[in-house]
């Protein structure tokens, strides 16, 4: 038997025993369920402004985890290792319990909570639901990083445990999500729904050929302004990572665009310089 799945926009057809495109997603006992459920590939404790999320508990420290899989292949991703190898069985497996307990015994070393990120989480939701769920009940704040290209069931899911948010916004326009094979539209869903209810950051990774124009630059803060203009957007150097072998942004280009974001946004930050 085979089901579309509908935890994002590729609506991929699942079967018993095979994976849908992210590699996490498949059929068990005719139900949609996550494989990489409580299965972490990496764990640090990051500052948080590495996140990055800058007017978010600022000097404060953050337990970030990663598990495996996206549902996206940007070819210049930078955790490409765990985000587009099948790591089920290499990943190491803990309860949301235990996650908890390790996230408390860090408050000690000035931790604030827990961030799910490194690969894209939301298509593993319900370990983030079940582990945010006891975050709440011990006083930890949660945090995502996420490209955002999901459905509103997830967010449904996920929304109101969700203290911060940081959302990759990889592009403007509809061509460039086409070009990396994403949904333009899912993404600002995503934004709109999480800037309504949690404090939210945004990242555009400038890509020299791909986002880099101008234009784009002032839709975009002009988009993201009409929502609020005291979202802070995070403008990153690209360096070359996996497939993308373009040179790194030019940081005069960085610059030129920080002003255009300015001219429409309160919080604008320059990163990777
Ligand atoms: S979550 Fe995974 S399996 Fe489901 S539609 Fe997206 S890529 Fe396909």
């Amino acid at each position: 038997m085979s089901e579309k799945c509908d935890i994002c926009f590729r609506g991929c057809t699942l079967e018993e025993g095979r994976n849908g495109y992210c590699k996490v997603r498949t059929i068990k006992d005719g139900k949609n369920v996550s494989r990489s459920y409580g299965l972490i590939s990496s764990a640090a404790l990051d500052p948080i402004e590495k996140k990055p999320l800058a007017l978010f508990e600022p000097g404060s420290y953050i337990l970030s985890v990663g598990s495996y899989g996206c549902n996206l292949s940007c070819p210049f991703c930078q955790n490409h290792e765990i985000s587009q190898n099948d790591l089920y069985s290499s990943c190491e497996r803990v309860s949301a319990q235990e996650l908890v307990r390790q996230a408390l015994r860090l408050k000690a070393y000035d931790n604030i909570g827990i961030a799910f990120t490194y690969n894209e989480p939301l298509i593993n939701y319900e370990f983030i639901r079940d582990t945010f769920e006891l975050c709440k009940e011990h006083d930890l704040k949660t945090v995502l990083i996420t490209s955002g290209a999901v459905n509103d069931c997830v967010l449904d899911e996920v929304l109101p445990l969700t203290d911060a948010w940081n959302i990759d916004l990889k592009s403007f326009t509809e061509k460039g999500y086409k070009d990396l094979k994403g949904d333009l539209e899912s993404v600002k869903n995503c934004i709109v729904r999480a800037s309504r209810v949690s404090h939210v950051e945004i990242t555009t990774l400038v890509v020299p050929g791909r986002n880099d124009s101008a234009k784009e630059m002032e839709e975009e803060a002009k988009w993201i302004a009409s929502i609020n203009p005291d979202i802070p957007l995070h403008i990153t150097r690209y360096f070359p990572r996996w497939k993308e072998k373009e040179e790194p942004t030019d940081i005069d280009k960085l610059k030129e665009l920080e002003e255009i974001a300015k001219k429409y946004l309160n919080h604008v930050f320059l990163g990777n310089i």
